[in-house]
């Protein structure tokens, strides 16, 4: 049973310390009522009512984590039906489905292609999080251990037979894995399964009430990480079905449907990627793709960033300097803010007009220059900084700096925080930076 703003504020220390970043405890009990935040950020709160505001407290999406050495995927600990309400925690994992029958070479050289994908998208690296290796036909055992050779990354084990699953399970000591196939007939032994080894199960039954009934029977048995199936048949009901069960966990705060989902994307590539990208958005924790193909993972990724990118917090690439069609000492040096779209803006239209340039990138905490500028987080001091901090005057014999147009006001400063350099002010917008490049520099 939830309890009120009211009820949470009695079990507080009621100092109004401020620790948790709230001014007072009342207002912290608030929002930890509403789910929008954890109990944990109050440090001060005593055992016993921890012990009472647990069912309170505990997030209405379980938070599921697989482990291996060296990797953690999470998924749940979601708090909000839609991302602009606040924000989206977990990114969902993205695996790689591996066929046991496919044998092992052929396993192997498809985990090894994708184990070392990785795309850069505005600084951040992105890339898959596990495999999902399938049972039916080959050697389970020996198809898990083909991958683990190869890839240290999380698994998901689909395989319906708790006997063969045991023989996968027992290869990976120390880790967490996503147990696939658990169902009304053999959730018994594979709840037994889960709890030897540490992992966590995914369930599905033919209605909710069925998966309610499940999970509440599993739990029973002491097993508490789920992740429920989404059959992804047709693509409305997948999407009414993730609905409906965020709905239920979020507002009517339904505990035994409270767990993350995962949704096996099948069919051609056209199909995997709207069923995927649909996924994503709506609201699976874990999303087995059927094959590797950097072209189907790409856009999947960038979407993925973008969903689950915090909407107070924009998108930054790295402060640097950053070299343009192979610039040379004599090469210009244009200056702009971190924020990747104008980061982006002006790099894709000096990339596209051939024109050597280095593109000095100022910390400007992810805001565009002319709001990075009304902020004081964009001016001459900033701007000098990054050209010193990035030792720019090593890699040129030119010392020209090139400033955005609409901080034309900044140009003055500049020389004088810059001495020895020549400071003029290029075009306001990104667009017409490569005609000023040609007629002016
Ligand atoms: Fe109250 Fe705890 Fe927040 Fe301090 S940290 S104001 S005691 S809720």
């Amino acid at each position: 049973m939830a309890l009120s703003g009211i009820q949470i504020y009695k079990l507080l220390p009621q100092t109004n310390c401020k620790e948790c970043g709230f001014p007072t405890c009342l207002a912290f009990a608030m929002k930890l009522a509403a789910k929008q935040i954890e109990l944990s950020a109050c440090p001060t709160v005593s055992e016993e009512s921890k012990v009472a505001l647990a069912e309170s407290s505990a997030p209405p999406i379980r938070l599921v984590t697989l482990k291996s050495p060296g990797y953690e995927v999470k998924a749940g600990n979601e708090t909000v039906l839609f991302r602009h309400d606040k924000t989206f925690y977990n990114k969902p994992g993205l695996f790689i489905n591996i066929k046991a029958s496919d044998g092992v070479a052929a396993i192997q050289a498809v985990v090894k292609q994708a184990d070392s994908y990785s795309v850069n998208y505005v600084g951040i690296d992105l890339a898959i999080d596990g495999f999902a290796v399938e049972a039916g036909g080959g050697d389970f055992a020996a198809a898990v251990k083909a991958v683990r050779d190869i890839s240290k990354r999380p698994l998901v084990l689909i395989n319906p037979d708790p006997k063969d699953l045991e023989n996968g399970l027992s290869l990976l000591a120390g880790e967490s894995a996503l147990i696939s196939g658990t169902d009304l007939s053999n959730w018994e032994a594979m709840a037994d399964l889960a709890k030897k080894y540490q992992a966590s199960l995914t369930i599905s039954a033919p209605t909710l009430d069925e998966i309610a009934d499940l999970t509440e029977k599993i739990k029973g048995k002491g097993v508490e990480d789920m992740v429920i199936h989404i059959p992804c048949d047709r693509l409305n009901h997948h999407l009414a079905q993730s609905t409906q069960l965020r709905r239920l966990a979020i507002k009517a705060n339904y505990r035994p449907l409270g767990y993350p989902y995962i949704t096996f994307a099948e069919g051609d590539l056209a199909r995997v990627s709207i069923v995927a990208a649909q996924a994503i958005t709506k609201y699976s924790g874990f999303i087995v793709l059927p094959s590797f193909s950097p072209a189907l993972l790409y856009p999947l990724l960038v979407l993925r960033e973008n969903i689950y990118t915090d909407p107070q917090k924009p998108i930054q690439v790295q402060p640097g300097i950053y070299e343009i069609n192979s610039p040379k000492p004599d090469s210009p040096v244009l200056v702009t803010t971190n924020f990747s779209i104008t980061y982006f803006s002006i790099a894709n239209e000096v990339e596209g007009s051939g024109l050597p340039a280095w593109l000095v990138v100022c910390d400007a905490e992810g805001m565009s220059v002319l709001t990075a500028w009304a902020a004081g987080k964009f001016d001459s001091e900033r701007i000098a900084k990054t050209i010193k901090e990035f030792d720019v005057a090593s890699k040129v014999t030119k010392k020209l700096v090139v400033l955005p147009g609409h901080v034309a006001v900044l140009s003055g400063e500049v020389e004088a925080e810059l001495p020895g350099w020549e400071v003029r002010v290029g075009p306001r917008e990104a667009v017409d930076v490569p005609a000023f490049m040609k007629q002016t520099l």
